[in-house]
């Protein structure tokens, strides 16, 4: 669901001045086009869909009826009049309320009540009261209205101006009762931004959605009757509901209908390219994301350069890089000379002094890497003397190529739903058109996510010699093994673990969005800092 993004000079929307009274910052969330997905969103579109449709209306009870003030520049649309006698009407609108709650009038449902009256004054109409209708209760609370309540709307629409106008967005809320109930709290991340433990548990709607990887070779998906649909050798191979879709990974010769396509982008979901190799070569994002002037000011502050933001990506990684090893080698001192490393990191006095600590830290970390593979595995034949990358010349760094693609995937799917540009960073360079927004990112998930992923499947014997081939020196994975690799790879990014920062459990894959989100919040100056995810 998206929010009414607004540019200067267009009416307000009606509603947008009531979140400015709820909560200044939901307001200018809104404003700037964030998606939420969260049950309170869902249980309201339900409890709401009856009055948003125009058909049910009586003629004494218009439903979805659609206003304007233009002296005060808002627009609105009144979920129900009812037509009186003589013409006066009534304006009730609905409220989607949990029974266990209080069914109480608050401030913002006083002043969207105003701008609707007000509204329909203006077009010559008697409004002889209003009412707000709580749908869970299925109780009436009438909303009497005085003078002081339509200087307050005027009021509040001049302070939602100012507030969505601004280049600053406002600070959250500090340990309020209202975010517990705001249905943006999951991009908000109101506790989050203090940088410190968090108590409360954000709720989305369906955790059951998931990243479709799509890795048959000559299949197409498709999109019939809201269901993302797969077939291959005119068979069909899978069909999942679209809601319960996230993203989609293609990877290799997959081929795409443009319905599904189109499907994709319009319900705001992202589509990545990789090849059968795992290389990320192309991404599908929504025209309408969020936070396009955010947007702007993350490519000046790129180019302005962010070393604070530069020295969290790298300490995280290295400080992880040390933990892998600690976790599942013998070689203490390779960990030891990492941690030493990272200790230099707030020290770096630009983004290439950082890159030589990362690139020696790498350097330690991948000469050890065949110490964290099982005695199996290493009888087996498996193996890696050095870190070759491309074209892989082995199967370890095959592996490594493949998951580190699927990592990428992830972080550009996360960088842009928060409406940030994958490609300008603050560590890697755009000069040789990289996603290096993604790229930086990445860093403080490779050990915990990817490098993991691969010691695992090796050590436990789900990713074997015969999963990969051999051209000419180049080692490539057989399709069995890049499918092998996806269910680790998804295993891992669905695993909880406890974040370091906040304290609560999360799964990876959300941390990734989490962590853009932080990005976002230095961006826009509702933080201080960033603090990149140190496992220990
Ligand atoms: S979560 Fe809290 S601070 Fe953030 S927008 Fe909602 S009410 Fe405001």
């Amino acid at each position: 669901m998206t929010g009414p993004a607004v540019s200067p000079g267009d009416p307000l929307p009606i509603s947008l001045v009531a979140h400015l009274v709820f909560c200044p910052r939901r307001a200018w969330i809104e404003a700037a086009g964030e998606a939420t997905d969260t049950w309170q969103v869902a249980e309201g579109s339900a409890q709401h869909a009856a009055t948003d449709d125009p058909s049910t209306a009586r003629p004494a009870a218009l439903r979805a009826i659609d206003v304007a003030d233009e002296a005060l520049g808002v627009v609105g649309r009144c979920d129900t009049v009812e037509v009186g006698p003589g013409g006066q009407l009534t304006v009730v609108e609905y409220k989607s309320s949990p029974v266990r709650h209080e069914p109480r009038v608050t401030d913002s449902m006083r002043i969207q009540l105003a701008l609707q009256v007000g509204a329909l004054r203006s077009a010559g109409h008697v409004v002889a009261g209003q009412a707000v209708y709580f749908t869970g209760h299925r109780v009436r609370v009438p909303v009497p209205l005085a003078e002081e309540d339509f200087a307050a709307a005027r009021a509040a629409v001049a302070a939602t101006h100012a507030t969505v106008e601004s280049l600053e967005a406002p600070q959250p809320l500090e340990d309020d009762p209202r975010c517990a109930s705001c249905s943006h709290a999951e991009v908000c991340l109101p506790e989050e931004r203090a940088g410190g433990p968090v108590v409360r548990r954000i709720v989305v709607a369906d955790p059951d959605t998931q990243v479709v990887h799509l890795a048959t070779a000559g299949s197409r998906a498709s999109t019939r009757q809201g269901r993302l649909l797969v077939h291959a050798r005119g068979e069909e191979i899978a069909s999942l509901p679209l809601e319960r879709v996230q993203g989609v990974v293609v990877h290799g010769n997959v081929d795409l209908s443009g319905g599904l396509i189109r499907e994709l982008l319009w319900r705001s979901l992202s589509i990545v390219w990789c090849t059968g190799g795992g290389r990320v070569v192309g991404w599908a994002l929504p025209g309408a994301g969020p936070n396009g002037a955010e947007r702007v000011r993350q490519h000046e502050a790129s180019a302005a350069g962010r070393l604070d933001l530069a020295r969290e990506f790298v300490g995280a990684k290295i400080a992880n890089q040390a933990t892998l090893l600690r976790r599942n080698g013998q070689a203490a001192s390779a960990a030891a000379a990492i941690r030493a490393l990272g200790r230099r990191v707030p020290g770096a006095r630009s983004a290439t002094e950082l890159l030589g600590l990362e690139g020696e830290a790498a350097a330690i970390c991948f000469a050890h890497f065949s110490t964290m593979l099982s005695a199996r595995a290493r009888a087996s034949g498996i193996e890696m003397r050095t870190r070759s990358g491309r074209p892989a010349r082995d199967p370890v760094n095959a592996a490594l190529n493949y998951v580190y693609a699927l990592l990428l995937a992830d972080v550009v799917r996360a960088v842009a739903a928060c409406g940030l540009d994958p490609h300008a960073g603050f560590l890697h360079t755009s000069t040789r058109n990289k996603p290096a927004l993604a790229l930086d990112l990445c860093e403080e998930f490779r050990a915990p996510v990817a490098d993991s992923v691969v010691l695992g499947a090796f050590n436990n014997g789900e990713l074997r010699p015969g999963d990969f081939s051999d051209a000419l020196g180049t080692t490539r994975l057989r399709e069995a093994g890049r499918r092998s690799l996806i269910a680790a790879y998804e295993r891992r990014v669905q695993t909880e673990f406890r974040h370091p920062v906040f304290g609560y459990r999360t799964t990876w894959r959300r941390a990734m969005e989490i962590q853009a989100r932080m990005v976002l919040g230095v961006i826009d100056g509702s933080q201080a800092r960033y603090v990149g995810i140190r496992t220990r």
